[in-house]
């Protein structure tokens, strides 16, 4: 989707936008699928001479925890911030974007930050515990009964020896 700029290219003032598209056919790990469409809405505003873009983009997902192999949803916020500028002087720089006539290219613009904001391990909560390496319980379910007696030195050595079988 463009975005049309003719309004605020060389003069001050922002022009809404709200966007929509389906990510089902993007693959990223941890991911199963999206439970919704991606939207975005923000606003791009000339500041003295300067075009910027920010918004924010929203998408549920369903995932698959990296740690558990629980699925959970996930209801993704993705900031989005972009510079558009008709001259690109620095092509390393990520957040700038050309004009091109007097438009943008949303879908460009909202789908890099998006991938960008994937992290490549997803977990179902910052401090899920796993899954037991011997028993295989998920002990975000409480302790499984391997772990709950004796030493927990000499259940360390026990998992080292066990893991050279
Ligand atoms: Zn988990
Ligand atoms: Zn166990």
């Amino acid at each position: 989707m463009r975005l049309d700029l003719h309004e605020i290219i060389s003069a001050p003032g922002s022009v809404p936008f709200e966007y929509e598209a389906d990510v089902s056919g993007m693959d990223f790990p941890g991911v199963e699928k999206p439970l919704s469409t991606l939207t975005a809405s923000g606003k791009a505003v000339n500041t003295a001479g300067l075009l910027e873009l920010d918004g924010e983009a929203r998408v549920s997902l369903s995932c698959r925890c990296d740690r558990c192999g629980e699925s959970f949803v996930m209801d993704k916020r993705v900031s989005v911030h972009a510079v558009l500028s008709e001259e690109i002087q620095d092509e390393d720089n990520p957040d700038i974007f050309p004009i091109e006539g007097d438009g943008a290219d949303l879908d460009e613009i909202i789908m890099t930050a998006y991938v960008l904001s994937m992290e490549s391990k997803l977990l179902c909560k910052p401090d899920c515990l796993g899954l037991c390496d011997k028993c295989g319980a998920n002990l975000n379910n409480g302790p499984c009964s391997c772990r709950s007696e004796g030493d927990p030195r000499l259940a360390k050595l026990a998992q080292l020896l066990d893991s050279k079988e």
